[in-house]
């Protein structure tokens, strides 16, 4: 039997994001309609206690795949030739249990995290909304330009991270690529204080974003953190904004940005409101008032990446890529 192995250039170009977008919306009602299977991942610290290997698997029933993504997380790799996030994802047929693809994590990763921010912003931004600003000028910062841009009509991004060559850089890079005006901003504070959307891509374990900078009617996409020691957002923006997550029991037992606040006396689990899927099915209310601060926390799931590569799959069965290789 063969598998077909797809590269980073395979998926970049079968994987596009507006499509990836409509897939993760599919891949969040399912589970929200109890039509998966998902454990919380399985992470293994590195003795240096920077770097990680997860093991992330999870079941669908429509499409019916099964699969797991395995990856390393070398945050030091920033600024290096390899990306932070490596590996692949193993996908599955469902009927007879046969290995049917691998493919590049790196690239998966990178469009389908973007991906749901896009949708959690178009779920809950103010239609309006034109500025935006990123916290983080690395591989996230540049999927989350391109989708926040599918979602809503931005002309103006500003973007911060600590590395003001990087961002420099990013801001030029950036701007050609997506014909939108994209500034390098001198602190966070001068990035956000003026954006509708606020996407927090950093590999910070401590707080980049306080709830004061904050205009009233904002949408903030927090994804950088994904470990319960870690955070970007201080507990005065996570109090201040209604609270959405991409699955209640990983943000009750991986999400820093809502643990720490809630062991500070700050927040309570009623603080979540709910999951996107939740949102999709029309189970909970999404934004209330032009005012209203609302919240993303991204942890990012095995179903997300399963449902990734199924479609990804299927396009390169009928349109052609990668490599088949008989194992
Ligand atoms: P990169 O390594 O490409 O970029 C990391 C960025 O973080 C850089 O721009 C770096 O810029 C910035 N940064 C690092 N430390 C700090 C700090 N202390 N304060 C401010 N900025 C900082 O990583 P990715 O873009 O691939 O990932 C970004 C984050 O998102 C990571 O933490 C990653 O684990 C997480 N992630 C979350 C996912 C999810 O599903 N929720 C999925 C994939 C990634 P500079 O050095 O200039 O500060």
């Amino acid at each position: 039997m063969d598998v077909l192995v797809l590269g980073h250039a395979d998926v970049a170009r079968l994987l596009p994001m507006r499509a990836c977008i409509d897939v993760m919306a599919g891949a969040l009602s399912a589970l929200a309609a109890g039509e998966t299977i998902l454990p919380l991942r399985q992470v293994l610290r590195l003795p240096d206690d920077k770097s990680a290997f997860a093991v992330m698997p999870a079941y669908l029933a429509s499409p019916k795949a099964v699969g797991a993504k395995v990856i390393t997380v070398f945050p030091d790799n920033h600024g290096t030739a390899f990306d932070s996030h490596q590996g692949a994802v193993l996908l599955f047929e469902a009927e007879h249990g046969r290995l049917v693809a691998v493919m590049d994590a790196s690239s998966i990763t990178a469009i389908r995290t973007a991906a749901v921010s896009g949708l959690a912003t178009r779920l809950l931004a103010r239609d309006g909304a034109s500025r935006l600003a990123i916290l983080g000028s690395g591989v996230q910062a540049r999927t989350h330009l391109e989708a926040i841009c599918a979602v809503r009509p931005i002309q103006h991004v500003r973007v911060w991270s600590r590395n003001a060559e990087a961002v420099r850089a990013f801001a030029e890079r950036e701007s050609r690529r997506h014909d939108v005006r994209v500034d390098p901003a001198a602190n966070a504070r001068d990035a956000v204080e003026t954006a509708d959307v606020v996407c927090t891509v950093t590999a910070s374990r401590e707080p980049v974003l306080a709830g004061e900078w904050l205009r009233d009617g904002a949408h903030v996409n927090a994804v950088g953190a994904s470990l319960p020691s870690a955070r970007e957002l201080e507990t005065g923006a996570v109090a201040r904004g209604r609270l959405y997550v991409d699955r209640r029991e990983s943000a009750l037992n991986e999400a820093g940005d809502f643990l720490i606040p809630k062991q500070e006396g700050a927040v309570g689990d009623d603080h979540i409101v709910g999951e996107l899927g939740e949102l999709l099915l029309g189970r909970i209310p999404g934004r209330r008032a032009e005012s209203e601060v609302t919240i993303f926390k991204s942890l990012g799931l095995a179903v997300e990446d399963v449902a990734a590569a199924a479609f990804i799959y299927e396009r390169a069965r009928s349109t052609g890529g990668g490599a088949r290789v008989e194992m």
